[in-house]
C-alpha cells in the first residue's frame, strides 16, 4: 500500500476468506478484524475518548455529513484536526458524507456532478461533490478517507444499479485525482448492489486504480442477512489479497462474526451504543432489556464475567432503574458496558482465527444472537430482518446507513437527530 505511514499486513487465514492481519496508520496500530463505533459528530455519543479506548478500540469512525454542517471544517482544521479536535489519539476513519445526504430523500437528488441537498440543520441548499467530500476529508485529517458513492436502497431496478456503480467508479476517480495530501490511505467504495456480475465488474475496475482498501457498500440497506452473506461470500475473493477489506454499516453480534468469516477486517456501526441509549444491553446470555419487569430484583451484575467497569460495580436492577427514572447515568453506564460487549467479541474473534476456535465462537454468537437457534448463516437464511434479535438489531443500525425508499423518513430522523439528543 503506497499512502505514507499507513501498511496493511495479513499475518494469517485462508485466501479470499477469514484472516487476521495489522494495519498501520500515522496515528497508531490496529489489529484486526477491528469495528469502529461511530463518533457521528465527533463524539461516540455518551462516553469519553479515554473510555473508548479502555473498551479496547483502536479506531473510531466520524461522519463527515455531520462535521462538514457542523462545526466545519475550517474549525476542525483551526483547531489542529480531528484528532486533537475530539481529543481522540488514534485512528480515525471519515465517511463520504454520501450516505447520510441520501438518506435524506426526498431533500437530495443525485447529479454526475454530485449529490444536491438540503442542510438538515437550516434548510440551506447544498452541493456534496466528489472533490468537496475529499476537501473536506482532507481539512478533517482523518487516517483513512472515503470518496463519495451511489448508494441505492434494496431491492432496486438492475439498471438503477448498474448507473449507480458506474457513477461511483466515475466519482472514486475524481475523488483520487482530488486528493491532495500524502498522508491519508483512501479507500474505494464497491458498489453493485446483489448482482455478483456488477460487483464483480467494479471490484475489477476499482483494483486498477490504486486504492489503499476496498469498503463494500450497498449492503445492510432492508435485504436478508442470507442474501448480505451470498453478496459477501462472492466479492472477499475478487478483492486485492493485500488491502483491508471494510464491510460498512455492519455491527450486530452475529453479522459481525459471519462477516469476519466471509474475510472481512473492518466494520462500524452505530448499534451497540444506540442499542444502549435504548435501554438495551448486550451480553453473553442474549439482550438485556432493561425495561423489561423481570431485572427489577436482579441484583447480579448485568452480565457475569464482563470486565468493564460497570458490571463490576452496578446490577441490572439499578441500570433498569436508571432507565426508568430517566437519569442520564443510565443510557451512559449502558453505552460502556455495549462497547465492552463488542470489542471483546473482536478480540475474541482474533483469538480464534490465530488459534483456530472460529466455528466454536460462530456456534456460540449464532446460538444467542443467530436468527435462530443454531444456525450457520452459510445456509443462508433467507428469513426477513425483522425476525430475531440480531435483524432488530440491524434494523438500527440501518437508522443511520440506509437508504431504503421505506424508511426515508426514519432515515431523516436519524440524521437529524443523531447526537442532538439522542436519549
Ligand atoms: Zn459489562
Amino acid at each position: 500500500m503506497g499512502s505514507g505511514g499507513f501498511s496493511f499486513t495479513v499475518l494469517g487465514g485462508v485466501p479470499g476468506g477469514p484472516r487476521w492481519g495489522r494495519l498501520v496508520t500515522p496515528h497508531g496500530e490496529v489489529d484486526t478484524p477491528a469495528f469502529m463505533p461511530v463518533g457521528t459528530q465527533a463524539a461516540v455519543k455518551a462516553l469519553d475518548p479515554a473510555e473508548v479506548a479502555a473498551a479496547g478500540t483502536r479506531m473510531v469512525l466520524c461522519n463527515t455529513y455531520h462535521l462538514f454542517l457542523r462545526p466545519g471544517p475550517e474549525v476542525v482544521a483551526a483547531a489542529g484536526g480531528l484528532h486533537r479536535f475530539m481529543g481522540w489519539p488514534g485512528p480515525i476513519l471519515t465517511d463520504s458524507g454520501g450516505f447520510q445526504v441520501m438518506s435524506l430523500r426526498p431533500l437530495s437528488r443525485v447529479e454526475e456532478e454530485g449529490v444536491r441537498f438540503r442542510s438538515h440543520l437550516d434548510g440551506s441548499e447544498r452541493m456534496l461533490t466528489p472533490e468537496l467530500s475529499v476537501a473536506v476529508q482532507e481539512a478533517l485529517g482523518a487516517d483513512i478517507i472515503v470518496p463519495l458513492d451511489h448508494c441505492l436502497p434494496y431491492p432496486s431496478d438492475p439498471l438503477a444499479l448498474a448507473d449507480a456503480a458506474e457513477r461511483t467508479l466515475r466519482w472514486a476517480k475524481r475523488s483520487l485525482e482530488a486528493r491532495t495530501r500524502g498522508d491519508q490511505a483512501m479507500f474505494a467504495v464497491v458498489q453493485g448492489g446483489h448482482d455478483p456480475a456488477l460487483r464483480a465488474e467494479m471490484v475489477r475496475a476499482l483494483s486498477t486504480l490504486g486504492f489503499d482498501g476496498y469498503a463494500i457498500g450497498g449492503l445492510m440497506v432492508g435485504e436478508s442477512k442470507g442474501l448480505m452473506y451470498r453478496v459477501l461470500e462472492q466479492v472477499a475473493p475478487l478483492l486485492p489479497e493485500g488491502s483491508p477489506r471494510y464491510l460498512m454499516g455492519v455491527g450486530s453480534p452475529d453479522d459481525l462474526v459471519e462477516s469476519v468469516v466471509r474475510g472481512m477486517d473492518l466494520f462500524d456501526c452505530v448499534l451497540p451504543t444506540r442499542l444502549a441509549r435504548h435501554g438495551t444491553l448486550l451480553t453473553g446470555r442474549g439482550p438485556v432489556v432493561l425495561r423489561n419487569a423481570r431485572w427489577a430484583r436482579e441484583f447480579g451484575p448485568p452480565d457475569p464475567g464482563c470486565p468493564c467497569p460497570v458490571c463490576g460495580r452496578f446490577s441490572t436492577a439499578y441500570l433498569r432503574h436508571l432507565f426508568k427514572a430517566g437519569e442520564p447515568l443510565g443510557p451512559r453506564l449502558a453505552s460502556l458496558h455495549n462497547l465492552y460487549f463488542i470489542q471483546g467479541l473482536m478480540s475474541r474473534l482474533r483469538a480464534a482465527l490465530e488459534s483456530g476456535g472460529l466455528e466454536a465462537l460462530r456456534r456460540e454468537v449464532g446460538r444467542v444472537y443467530g436468527p435462530r437457534p443454531g444456525a450457520s448463516a452459510a445456509t443462508g437464511s433467507e428469513r426477513p430482518r425483522q425476525e430475531g434479535f440480531g435483524p432488530r438489531a440491524s434494523n438500527l443500525c440501518q437508522e443511520s446507513r440506509s437508504g431504503t425508499p421505506g424508511q426515508k423518513r426514519r432515515n431523516a430522523d436519524a440524521c437529524t437527530h443523531a447526537g442532538s439528543s439522542g436519549w
